[in-house]
């Protein structure tokens, strides 16, 4: 088929230029300078710099991966952006504060990260993009308030390979050169299983209320930030930084941190323990007045 078409404007004497894929890109040309509309004069825009010490700890209770641990056939795709993978399934977040179920629609990865935490980058940061359920699709979410949430997991240099993110570096490979639109199926039954690219540690996250951090950066996001790491190896991240489009190997995709102007950043760190504790203590509190009263009547 490709060969028809490039016959077809060879015959035709047709000269094409393709743009930046959507017109929008990371080099100097096309790059978040260039964004326009509430991408420049939006006030909760993502991604930030999260400084603890800004922080506020709050009792939000562990986040919650619904059908996360099962086995998927997924599309990997190079969009000229990134590469984005689509699960053919309904894997659900909840929990964290979220009054409902949000469904994953897709996850794909930035390098290097685009959250930084006390100003420190890490080489790599995955995004689990989940939609409101009571809409139908993502497209339909999109112009409603506050109807995305989006899961961030942050990748730390290792020295040897993340074996779990290895079909996705494989898959990867395969798509990394631009024809007019990349895209490979990775069609072998129950190929990922998402709770692999979550860190085991669910009840530690930030959460703060951002937007897209791609044009056209709808300020709809309710941002989770994993507090722990993954490992991703040098080997692995140089698949990914040799992913191209038309203008060339993507060598980074990060949007740089915004300004968080007067937003609160909540980290949850240990109110799914305290809670805990809470009952206990109150237990003992109970015990200790039922023992005071038996003594008071002896
Ligand atoms: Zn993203």
């Amino acid at each position: 088929m490709q060969w028809l078409i490039t016959l077809v404007f060879l015959i035709l004497g047709i000269h094409v230029t393709l743009q930046s894929p959507d017109g929008w890109g990371y080099t100097d040309k096309h790059g978040p300078k260039t964004w326009e509309g509430i991408c420049q004069l939006g006030t909760r825009q993502s991604p930030i710099d999260i400084v603890d010490d800004d922080t506020l700890e709050a009792d939000l209770g562990p986040l919650e991966f619904i059908k996360y641990d099962h086995l998927y056939n997924a599309t990997v795709t190079n969009n000229g952006h990134t590469i984005q993978v689509a699960l053919k399934g309904q894997p659900l977040l909840s929990g964290g504060g979220l009054e409902t179920n949000y469904q994953l629609d897709q996850m794909h990865f930035h390098w290097e990260a685009e959250h930084t935490i006390n100003g420190y980058r890490d080489p790599l940061e995955l995004h689990l993009v989940h939609y409101n359920k009571k809409y139908n699709n993502f497209t339909t979410a999109l112009k409603h308030e506050n109807s995305i949430s989006v899961v961030a997991v942050l990748f730390e240099k290792s020295e040897v390979d993340n074996k779990h993110l290895q079909p996705i570096i494989d898959a990867a490979k395969q798509v990394s050169n631009w024809e007019l639109k990349s895209k490979i199926d990775i069609d072998v039954q129950g190929t990922v299983l998402p709770t692999l690219f979550i860190p085991a540690d669910r009840t530690m996250y930030y959460r703060y209320d951002g937007s897209l951090t791609t044009p056209t950066c709808q300020e709809i996001v309710t941002w989770f930030i994993m507090t722990e790491k993954l490992p991703v190896s040098v080997s692995q991240l140089h698949v990914l930084r040799n992913i191209k489009n038309n203008e060339g190997p993507v060598t980074s995709n990060f949007r740089p941190t915004q300004n968080r102007y007067h937003r609160k950043v909540y980290h949850h760190l240990q109110g799914y323990i305290s809670s805990q504790q809470k009952i206990l203590s109150n237990s003992v509190y109970i015990i200790l007045i039922v023992f005071s009263n038996i003594l008071v009547f002896l």
